[in-house]
């Protein structure tokens, strides 16, 4: 990362500095740095759920295979439809889904059918049995249907040869319904990363542990499980690492020989992060990055031999924050996913927020409907970095872009749901 530029003095202390990296840039900055995972695995279609395809899937057939109903009905020709008045049809057999009526039907009959049963020769339109009246072995029907009505046409959902799924994509239970609607037994997908994450701080315990004066419970290794898990990597806790310099040496040594990715968190600001700073420096590559954002400004990001390395900051929105804007779409990357920018909308906020202009904040925020049934968006309350409840609060963040200034109620802002996200 010989070409970045390098920001040392990521200072918590003033609000706004004309040297803080935008968000946009350090996103592309870190894009810049990552090399997709190329090698692929052959899973069963149930194991390839949130992994993401390797390859596209080519429909083999049509889906689906024939011409079939979508209702519980009869099928008729529609030449037989009367434009006035009615017509009686005779009954002469039923089409079972999966047991197709193997004659073909003449003018003035029709078939009994099943949804999904395949419409019979001779017919190309269902009648809903609800809108026709049974007479002894016949039926009569009025007007008002049209060719084609109920009838789910062969290769309507997918045409033999068609692409599926696409390469890149990362799997959903629809794809798997999919993908097993093709007869698709196994999919390739690509090698899930190895992700090793660590918390810093001699001021941590962790649970069951006592709390000394000052000390707190480490919930940052917590919320990276949870992030990590829906994410879908493979992962390591490598607990908490004191602020010593041999010990955090030696874990960042042994994590990247086994990691395509290490997450840290805290000690990236100047308080503490003289050593991290060095230890950094002498393993590999990386800057630290003070960016134009609130919550989490310090940010070190870079390579430790072929391991990307993310040194997130410490407080625990922060991190979320860090992992969600930063971390999340550089591992979607990695993992070989073509989309990976978040879905963001406008919508009428309900609540005053405090912003001062300079950086892009990511205010926690509850998306809701009111009364009209109209989309709000309402804060959760106090901002602050160390509030972690207000994440908990929340289901969305409220983005407020750099230049801007305070939100009246009323105004549009820009929301991020984590549905999606989370
Ligand atoms: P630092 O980046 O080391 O200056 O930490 C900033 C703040 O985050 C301090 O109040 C830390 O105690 C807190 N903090 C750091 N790591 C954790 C953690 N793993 N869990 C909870 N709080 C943390
Ligand atoms: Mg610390």
């Amino acid at each position: 990362m010989t070409e970045a530029q390098v920001l040392r003095d990521a200072s918590c202390a003033d609000d706004f500095d004309p040297n803080s990296l935008p968000v946009e840039e350090a996103l592309s900055r870190i894009e810049s740095f990552i090399l997709p995972i190329k090698d692929t695995e052959q899973v069963a279609v149930r194991s390839a759920l949130g992994r993401v395809l390797a390859q596209d899937v080519l429909s083999p057939i049509d889906v689906p295979q024939h011409d079939n109903s979508g209702m519980d009905g009869y099928a008729v020709a529609s030449t037989d439809l009367p434009a006035t008045g009615t017509i009686t049809l005779k009954v002469v057999g039923t089409s079972w889904a999966g047991k197709p009526f193997s004659d073909s039907v003449q003018s003035e009959q029709c078939t009994r059918i099943m949804t999904g049963g395949v419409l019979p020769a001779g017919t190309d339109a269902v009648i809903m049995q609800e809108h026709v009246e049974v007479v002894g072995d016949s039926v009569k029907i009025g007007t008002g249907h049209r060719k084609g009505q109920h009838v789910r046409y062969a290769g309507e959902d997918l045409a033999a040869g068609a692409i599926a799924l696409q390469a890149g994509h990362r799997i959903t239970p629809a794809d798997l319904g999919l993908a097993a609607s093709l007869g698709r037994a196994e999919i390739r997908v690509f090698r899930k990363p190895r992700v090793t994450f660590f918390s810093t701080g001699d001021e941590l315990r962790s649970l069951g542990e006592a709390l000394d004066e000052g000390e707190v419970y480490d919930s940052n290794r917590y919320t990276l499980f949870g992030m990590l898990t829906q994410l879908g990597v493979d992962f390591v806790d490598a607990g908490v690492v004191r602020d010593n310099q041999d010990e955090l040496r030696d874990v960042l040594a042994r994590s990247a020989q086994t990691s395509d990715a290490i997450i840290t968190s805290a000690g990236a600001s100047v308080g503490d992060a003289d050593f991290v700073q060095q230890t950094l420096e002498e393993l590999g590559q990386v800057n630290f990055w003070k960016i134009a954002m609130k919550p989490g400004r310090p940010l070190a990001f870079g390579k430790i031999n072929d391991a990307l390395f993310f040194g997130l900051p410490g407080n625990p929105v922060s991190v979320m924050v860090t992992f969600y804007q930063f971390v999340l779409p550089a591992l979607r990357r990695l993992m070989g996913q073509l989309q990976t920018a978040p879905l963001r909308m406008k919508v009428k906020c309900e609540s005053t927020l405090k912003k001062s202009s300079g950086r892009m904040e990511f205010q926690r925020g509850v998306l809701d409907t009111n009364k009209k049934g109209e989309m709000i968006v309402r804060s959760t309350g106090e901002q602050g970095s160390g509030i972690l409840s207000s994440m908990t609060q929340a289901n969305c963040f409220i983005v407020l872009p750099t230049d801007s200034g305070n939100v009246t109620a009323g105004d549009l802002v820009e929301i991020e749901p984590f549905y999606g996200l989370m």
